[in-house]
């Protein structure tokens, strides 16, 4: 059966192709979608306009909005299993994974409903004897929310949450590949009582349906999370339109070992870094500097561990890598290997698509170190969005600051030193949104996340990021009787 798609509040065949989806672990069919058309583009954007400006939306109290989220957010802990499940149907991911994502979702409801209702929506005023002042945040209206196929509720959920907290209306455009959780989500918000039209999902392809949407002149923001090219085309719409964007790109993030790291929570922090969700994370730590005098220790039991590595079918217990998300993704990742052979570059292990038994029936391919490169070859400049990891050894800070920071990217950063001053003082010279010092890829909602450079403007999360999706109205409240200094 071709599923139905969530156009202002009702549940409908899309107007465009039917597109299906596959499971990438063994290429069987996931479902059916009915994408959406331009036509339906229209008509979800003049829904949402007609939703956010209703009364019953504008009037309501932000307890009140908070109170949607705070029942979605129920319903989705409720259906913990059955939506990581549909999520690593997806795009792959283990299980286990996939279930932390779902939480985390649940997790950012609670959290931009709790924002919502401690959100002081009137500034502290000013006053004279001829007037007062009063500052106001008000929503922007209709928010285009355009996300990637990695982590797909999670990454949903962080623009739903605040711009609905925030008193807009979203219309949302999943990844082609992945937009089965977006799906569920337009069934839980309807069943946690949002009012129609306020959350459209219309999957379809980026060139047709993301182009539609931002472009359409009733949105007033773009918030994007996905790859720097689209990103830019992206920025270029809302320069033009200008309207306000946030954008969440690509990553080349580095990660430094110390002479002084402990060798054994460093090796395990840099392979969890790069190797879990496949390398497929923006935040993958891809580039790896390692202190020339505790390189070859370092080295032997990073290849220690990759090669214990378990990598297999998501759904199965224990399993650390699932596959890539399908062929052409697989593709990319592999000619990358051979771009990295090609410039002089060592394959230390792996570098290699799994065919062994079952693997053969997906798309999955071996964790992959590299050396013998220097920072400017493609494979440290480029994304790869894959299990490669390429390592460069290092002599001194100069010379490794200058290294860590040249990339366009400027994402996230792994620092791993027992000499906390040390990593404190490097860890502020990395041109990075986010820097983890002896961790890696541990995140909290209070904590703004976003990058410098090309990978990104703007900041999601943080009890402020609300204010991402409203605007500040500064408002004078007349005290005398003359009104202007002629009426004296
Ligand atoms: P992508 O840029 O190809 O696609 C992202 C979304 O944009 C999809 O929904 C796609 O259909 C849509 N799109 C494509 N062309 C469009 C257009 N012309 N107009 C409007 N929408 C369009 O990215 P992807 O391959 O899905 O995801 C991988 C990328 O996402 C990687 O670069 C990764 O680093 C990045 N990413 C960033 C973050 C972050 O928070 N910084 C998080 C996850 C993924």
């Amino acid at each position: 059966m071709v599923k139905p798609i969530f156009i202002g509040g009702e549940w409908r065949q899309g107007r465009g192709p039917v597109r299906a989806t596959y499971f990438p672990a063994d290429g069987s069919l996931n479902a059916e979608i009915a994408t959406a058309s331009a036509e339906d583009v229209e008509e979800a954007v003049q829904a949402a306009e007609r939703a956010w400006r209703a009364p019953e939306w504008r009037n309501r109290m932000p307890h009140e909005r908070a109170a949607i989220l705070y029942r979605a957010a129920d319903l989705i802990t409720r259906r913990v299993d059955e939506l990581a499940a549909l999520q690593t149907r997806d795009n792959g991911k283990p299980l286990a994974e996939t279930r932390g994502l779902v939480l985390s979702a649940a997790g950012t409801a609670r959290y931009f409903a709790a924002a919502c209702e401690t959100l002081d929506e009137a500034l502290p005023s000013q006053r004279s004897a001829e007037f007062m002042t009063l500052g106001v945040h008000e929503p922007l209206g209709v928010i285009a929310a355009i996300t990637p196929w990695n982590s797909p509720i999670a990454s949903e959920m962080q623009k739903i949450a605040p711009a609905l907290a925030g008193g807009n209306a979203v219309v949302l455009k999943p990844a082609d590949a992945t937009p089965l959780a977006a799906l569920a989500l337009a069934e839980i918000f309807e069943e946690a009582g949002l009012p129609k039209g306020l959350l459209s999902v219309l999957p379809g392809r980026g060139s047709v349906v993301g182009e539609a949407l931002a472009t359409h002149p009733l949105v007033r923001k773009i918030s994007f999370t996905g790859g720097t090219g689209t990103g830019r085309h992206l920025a270029h719409i809302a320069a033009e339109k200008l309207i306000p964007t946030s954008l969440e790109l690509g990553g080349k993030s580095p990660t430094i070992v110390f002479e002084d790291a402990d060798i054994e929570l460093a090796a395990k922090g840099v392979v969890y870094g790069i190797f879990s969700s496949s390398g497929q994370a923006c935040i993958a730590g891809s580039r790896l500097f390692v202190h020339a005098s505790v390189y070859d220790r370092f080295m032997d039991r990073l290849l220690q561990l990759t090669r214990g590595l378990r990598v297999g079918h998501p759904e199965q217990p224990g399993v650390h890598m699932g596959p890539l998300i399908n062929e052409a993704h697989l593709e990319s990742v592999a000619a990358f290997v051979e771009q990295a052979k090609a410039q002089g570059g060592e394959v230390l292990c792996g570098g290699e698509r799994l065919t062994d038994g079952d693997l053969a029936l997906g798309t999955y391919f071996a964790p992959t170190i590299i050396a013998g490169l220097t920072n400017g070859s493609s494979v440290c400049q480029e994304e790869i969005f894959g299990p490669v990891l390429v390592v460069l050894k290092y002599e001194d800070e100069a010379g490794l600051l200058a290294q860590a920071n040249d990339s366009v990217f400027g994402l996230a950063a792994g620092i791993w030193s027992e000499n906390f001053r040390r990593a404190w003082r490097i860890g502020r010279q990395l041109e990075a949104g986010t820097v983890w010092i002896n961790t890696y890829k541990k995140f909290s909602i209070s904590a703004p996340f976003g990058g410098f450079k090309e990978s990104g403007l703007g900041r999601e999360k943080g009890r402020l990021g609300v204010l991402e999706y409203m605007q500040q109205k500064s408002v004078y409240l007349g005290l005398s009787d003359t009104p202007n200094p002629w009426a004296e």
